[in-house]
């Protein structure tokens, strides 16, 4: 039986948020495979590169040009017999980069009963009936926003941004603050859904205010946030409350305003945690969890969907009834919705990658669709030898050189290669940097999906 290798050839998306020509980190991955006609354009924006079997982009094997999707249907091994029996002969997951020049909309996936709903629905708007769980881990320093605030920070921006509270209204705000005062760090679950019903009825009336409304807070919001940046969102006296970045948050809101115009977002971001991710560093995001990105080059991965529900930053459809009905509401610190990895005991490293302290680490959502590895290789000769796996990989090499090998055949890599791996095979990934440089390291993100309870089956083919 053929090795199951493939070099991949993957398409990137020109959607109007992304990094612009050179700078974009998905376009430049996407050239070092692409298609004969595909030539980097200086001002045409670079958004994803899409790693799979989706059919709106899907991946090619670089030798045959036949798509992932074709040969995993034409050879169910590659998957494995429970992976395709599940997942309907598809790759569980979606892999992707993303270089976010400017926010995307703020946005929910919803859960997998409200997806089949809105699917029946309004196929057009949600063109998959199944569940979105997404997990970010930044390549370069990130900005987003995620989940709901602790309501005591909500409280404070109630109080301290005027323009805020005038477009709620002080009615509804006042209501809000009546309800949750002293209850805000609660763990009692009355409580809690006392909190939260609080909490959508506040957001609802913001996510309802007209567009006069928002466009007369917006230029209030914007000369605050210009003529007194140092003090924005700042209450008299040491609150705990006050935020240590003032002149962040104005420069934000500046900048955001400048992408989107008049719109909404701007005054979401007061609801939402503000989170920045230093490389390495990972977010994972649940069905109903409420999200934008900002900025940053990420890698992405998902469950295979394309359902989003949006309610501003964006010039697309939005659906704020469904929106405000179907999100959680619940409320936390961002730390956590941050995702800690944890050393992937599956693999093991050779003497030169021991004592070139190189790692390979795991990032493991709570769910059944994907997982992820990264494997920092610092010195060449440094080797990792991946167990096999009942289940795919796919592999992408975001820094570095190196080489990969399954069974007899060995592949060269560089930054922006991409491969897939097939179940039940051995990998070996060695660094091959020229060891004159500084910087030998070889950093390679690996995707894969292996259904729980299954044993390893070591059966090389
Ligand atoms: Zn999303």
């Amino acid at each position: 039986m053929q090795v199951p290798l493939l070099r991949l050839q993957c398409g990137v998306n020109s959607y109007d948020w992304g990094k612009v020509g050179q700078e974009s980190t998905a376009a430049k991955y996407a050239a070092t495979t692409a298609a004969p006609d595909f030539a980097i354009e200086a001002e045409k924006p670079y958004a994803e590169l899409w790693m799979g079997t989706h059919p709106s982009l899907p991946s090619k094997d670089v030798e045959t040009q036949r798509t992932l999707l074709d040969l995993v249907q034409d050879n169910q091994a590659l998957l494995s017999t429970q992976i395709n029996e599940r997942f309907g002969g598809r790759l569980p997951f979606l892999f992707k980069v993303l270089s976010i020049r400017k926010a995307l909309s703020i946005q929910a996936h919803p859960n997998k009963k409200l997806a089949e709903q809105l699917h029946a629905r309004d196929s057009k708007n949600y063109p998959d009936d199944n569940h979105k769980p997404e997990m970010t881990i930044a390549i370069t320093p990130f900005e987003g926003v995620c989940g709901f605030r602790p309501l005591a920070e909500i409280t404070h921006f109630l109080q301290a941004v005027k323009p805020l509270r005038n477009l709620v209204g002080d009615k509804a705000a006042s209501a809000f603050e009546q309800i949750v005062k002293g209850n805000e760090d609660s763990e009692d679950s009355t409580v809690i859904q006392t909190n939260k019903e609080a909490l959508r009825s506040l957001f609802t009336c913001l996510m309802e205010s007209s567009p006069e409304n928002i466009e007369s807070a917006t230029s209030d919001l914007l000369s605050i946030a210009e003529s007194s940046p140092d003090s924005f969102a700042i209450l008299p006296g040491e609150k705990e409350t006050n935020p240590s970045n003032p002149s962040e948050i104005a420069a934000l809101v500046t900048r955001l305003n400048g992408q989107f115009p008049n719109d909404i977002g701007l005054f979401v971001f007061f609801f939402l945690n503000f989170v920045k991710l230093q490389p390495g560093e990972a977010m994972f995001l649940k069905a109903d969890d409420i999200h934008a990105y900002i900025s940053g080059d990420i890698i992405e991965c998902m469950a295979s969907s394309d359902n989003v529900v949006r309610a501003g930053f964006t010039p697309k459809f939005k659906d704020v009834d469904t929106l405000t009905q179907m999100l959680t509401y619940s409320y936390a610190p961002i730390e956590e919705q941050k995702l800690q990895a944890t050393d992937y005991p599956y693999a093991v490293l050779n003497a030169t990658a021991y004592s070139s302290a190189s790692s390979a680490m795991l990032y493991d959502p709570p769910i059944d669709e994907f997982s992820v590895v990264k494997t920092d290789l610092n010195r060449k000769g440094a080797k990792v030898t991946f167990d096999p796996i009942d289940g795919p990989s796919i592999i992408i090499c975001t820094r570095g050189q190196g080489k990969i090998t399954v069974g007899n055949k060995t592949e060269e890599v560089k930054e922006g290669y991409v491969f897939f791996v097939g179940a039940t095979a051995e990998c070996i990934i060695e660094d091959t940097a020229s060891g004159e440089d500084e910087d030998d390291v070889f950093t390679t993100y690996k995707a894969f999906c292996e259904l729980p309870g299954e044993e390893n089956a070591p059966d090389h083919q």
